[in-house]
């Protein structure tokens, strides 16, 4: 109920049929021509030259870092509010996440301490190759500022772009602010398949050619030349079929997200913080998220949702400095105080594109009265 995914099936269901009809029929279930229908239609939505379909959101970000040769010794910069996946694969390679706060109204990565974080990485010995902003729930992070400043450091920057995908800064459509940009088919994100699934963008040639190299074990020429380690990366020839027929419908369901998203806005009236949108940015509202003022409050507000049969969630409950698996990167309470308060006090309320005026009402009516 939390994002209905039922009432997009039903709208399309039938084309879907055809289109797992048609996989069924020719048998190229792995990188069938599917694949490389959509990879094209993805990079020209997108506007990037390359388009990398792969496996899931998490290997769109790995397989640009292990083409860029990241490893043991390197710092890669990130935001701390974020899902696990995006300084996961950091840590995965043997290089280190290096965290940086994000902006009270935005939640994305405030670009401001980027330079402090670069020393922080210096004074333990790490060299800082990369950047990766994320585009929080929906929102791109602030790539003008991230831009400024990775140039004056060379960094990478690798946009990202699970939940952004559909967002775009004065018409740019995310998936094309870094160097190289990831984003995910998980069924629950703007742009979701039947399974697991991602996408890599990038205009740089030989990068794409590495790239798409790794997706398939390093191969060379052909299949059974190994030139460098790679993975098991592939987007199965099933999900990009359905894929296709969820782009044919995206734009449709942005601006419905949009207006369900305005519509929230307008008529939230109690004391919670509702989402920030900046001037010329467009959001593919992956969550509609609200700030509490406290703790105790949202644990009590989610209870009265909860008691009126409408499901909510908390998108993050702990930032990535605090969780256990990095403990050894030494970071403390305290250190990223905004992305702290943030995991305590905020919640997100159903969002899909079919969410009707009736249903926001109800959701409307509750919060008010709370
Ligand atoms: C979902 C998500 C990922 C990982 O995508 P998967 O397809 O689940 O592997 C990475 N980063 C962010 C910000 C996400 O929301």
């Amino acid at each position: 109920d939390f994002i209905d995914l039922k009432k997009q099936q039903y709208k399309i269901r039938e084309k879907i049929d055809k289109r797992i009809k048609s996989v069924l029929d020719h048998g190229k279930y792995i990188m069938g021509p599917e694949v490389y229908e959509l990879e094209e239609k993805l990079s020209e939505y997108v506007g990037m030259k390359y388009c990398i379909s792969c496996s899931s959101g998490t290997d769109a970000l790995l397989i640009p870092l292990m083409a860029n040769g990241i490893g043991p010794g390197d710092a890669v910069i990130t935001s701390p509010f974020t899902y696990i996946a995006t300084a996961e694969v950091i840590a995965l390679l043997g290089a280190e996440p290096i965290f940086v706060d994000i902006y009270e109204a935005t939640y994305n990565l405030n670009p401001d301490g980027i330079e402090d974080a670069i020393k922080y990485a210096e004074n333990k010995g790490l060299n800082t190759k990369a950047i990766i902003p994320v585009d929080l729930f929906g929102l791109p992070a602030r790539y003008r500022l991230i831009d400024k400043v990775a140039k004056t450091h060379n960094l990478m920057i690798i946009e990202d772009a699970a939940q952004g995908f559909g967002g775009s800064i004065r018409g740019q459509k995310a998936g094309s602010f870094g160097h190289v940009a990831s984003t995910s088919f998980f069924p629950a994100k703007p742009l979701g398949c039947y399974g697991d699934g991602g996408a890599i963008f990038t205009d740089d040639e030989e990068l794409a050619n590495k790239m798409k190299s790794i997706r398939i074990h390093g191969g060379g020429y052909d299949k059974y030349e190994n030139i460098r380690l790679g993975i098991n990366g592939r987007l199965d020839t099933m999900q990009a079929a359905i894929l296709l027929e969820k782009l044919s419908i995206f734009d449709d369901e942005l601006k419905l997200r949009n207006k369900v998203a305005d519509y929230y806005s307008n008529y939230i009236s109690s004391g919670l913080i509702k989402p920030y949108t900046p001037k010329n940015y467009y959001s593919s509202w992956a969550q509609y998220s609200l700030l509490s003022q406290s703790e105790s409050e949202r644990t009590k507000i989610m209870s009265t949702l909860s008691n009126a049969n409408i499901p909510s969630m908390i998108y993050y409950k702990l930032p990535l400095h605090l969780q256990a698996v990095f403990k050894k990167l030494g970071y403390e309470k305290g250190d990223f105080p905004i992305s702290e308060k943030t995991a305590r006090q905020i919640f997100s309320i159903p969002m899909h594109p079919y969410l009707d005026n009736e249903n926001q009402d109800r959701i409307i009516e509750v919060l008010n009265k709370y």
